[in-house]
């Protein structure tokens, strides 16, 4: 998964839903700041919550029947700031991806993005990042910003609201440099 096409063929063709992701890749920045992915996950039925967590444990996604989707976000809220953003977008990933949202209802699945996923599904884990490095990313989202900041690392971190490792991993990764 490297383009929002090939994200979009793992989704239902649910208009409003294609198109809040697309304006997210198409405008990461807005009004002075990295847009909020809180927004994002709130146009998607998703609540979010900053919680305390375990140490290692970034986040996870949980039941939660007062949602308009039946689940939840929940980020340890002792990480910083652009490392929560990214989680979020990660248990976007498992929630779109992941996940049989057609019924809420059925047993709470908790998928959590932390430093022991050993046990946790490896390809489900590699496909959420995969959709929160495309979402930031693709679609020439990232080599432009980079070539827009004259390749300066920790202004295109700013720009997307992440880490300056998260910049320089997806620059490998989506072979813009
Ligand atoms: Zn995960």
């Amino acid at each position: 998964m490297r383009t929002l096409r090939d994200l979009f063929r793992r989704l239902p063709p649910d208009g409003q839903l294609l198109h809040a992701l697309r304006n997210f890749n198409l405008a990461p920045f807005r009004s002075g700041k990295a847009v909020s992915v809180k927004h994002l996950a709130e146009q998607l039925g998703l609540d979010v919550h900053q919680v305390d967590l375990p140490r290692g444990m970034a986040g996870r996604l949980v039941s939660d029947p007062f949602s308009d989707s039946g689940y939840a976000v929940e980020i340890n809220r002792s990480h910083d700031v652009r490392s929560r953003r990214f989680t979020l977008l990660h248990e976007i990933g498992h929630f779109l991806l992941h996940i049989d949202r057609s019924d809420p209802l059925a047993d709470p699945m908790l998928l959590s993005r932390s430093d022991e996923e050993f046990y946790f599904d490896q390809i489900k884990e590699r496909e959420a990042n995969d959709f929160a490095d495309v979402l930031l990313f693709g679609d020439g989202a990232l080599s432009a910003a980079f070539s827009l900041f004259a390749r300066d690392v920790e202004k295109t971190a700013n720009y997307f609201g992440v880490t300056d490792r998260m910049i320089e991993i997806a620059l490998s990764k989506f072979k813009v440099r």
